[in-house]
């Protein structure tokens, strides 16, 4: 299929799918403490998402079983909502999809739960940093190695482990699309161009950069088991950098 230029119509309704994802982040924001379940964190998400006219992109996607990814501390991304309980100095990721008249949203947020270390606050609040450093470089006419370029070197300059399996991607009707979007530099030769809508999403370790998968098939874990943070938008190429789609109006 190629990577494709979205029309202003299916911009609006990718904005709306963002909106829902974003309210559900709001929400998750509210609601993650210690104490409460990852699968309280998925229905809560589910409603949201039913109740604003969408579908949860992720539930039954290549036969996932759920409406969220939740994944704690060492876990990378994939993880499944369970009856575990969230415990006084986690961390856990929520990667969250909704479709809206088939055209999908897609965001990741960490949060703390309770009170946290400072090595794992600084890991989120530099993986965030990648993120935003990796959104203000798609631009029109950016190699999209510029975007991975700012990712990696926030990453490097921080000594974290990069997730290398793992990236960003066109995102629209479907939500994988083209092109791949690595979070290191590749020499990648694609230029970016106004209407391109595309996920960023870095996921840095406090360790190293190797992971390995659960026997579950899904859960995506640390090889050393150290902590891992993923922080995700959906946003559209403009002439002056990413308009995130995935947030609430202002
Ligand atoms: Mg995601
Ligand atoms: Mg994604």
């Amino acid at each position: 299929m190629g990577i494709t230029k979205k029309s202003g119509y299916e911009i609006k309704l990718m904005r709306e799918a963002g909106r829902v994802v974003a309210l559900v982040h709001a929400e998750m924001k509210k609601i993650i403490k210690p104490g409460v379940t990852t699968q309280y964190l998925n229905d809560t998400a589910y409603q949201i998402i039913k109740d604003n006219k969408c579908d949860p992109t992720f539930l039954g996607y290549n036969g996932f079983p759920a409406t969220i990814c939740a994944s704690v501390n060492e876990q990378v991304v994939h993880g499944f909502p369970s009856d575990r309980v969230l415990k006084d100095g986690d961390i856990i990721s929520v990667d969250v999809g909704a479709t809206y008249r088939g055209y999908v949203g897609d965001s990741a947020w960490t949060y703390a739960v309770g009170e946290i270390s400072d090595e794992c606050k600084k890991l989120m609040e530099i993986t965030e940093k990648a993120l935003f450093a990796g959104l203000a470089n798609l631009k029109d006419g950016n190699n999209l190695d510029d975007v991975s370029g700012a990712i990696e070197d926030t990453a490097l300059a921080n000594n974290y482990g990069i997730v290398r399996q793992y990236g960003g991607h066109g995102v629209g009707s479907k939500m994988h699309e083209e092109p791949f979007v690595y979070n290191y530099r590749v020499n990648n030769n694609l230029i970016l161009k106004r209407g391109m809508t595309i996920a960023i999403e870095p996921m840095l370790n406090l360790g190293g950069d190797d992971v390995e998968v659960l026997e579950d098939e899904w859960t995506v874990i640390t090889k050393d088991r150290r902590p891992s943070a993923h922080f995700e938008h959906t946003a559209l190429v403009t002439d002056t950098g990413a308009d995130i789609l995935t947030k609430l109006p202002d």
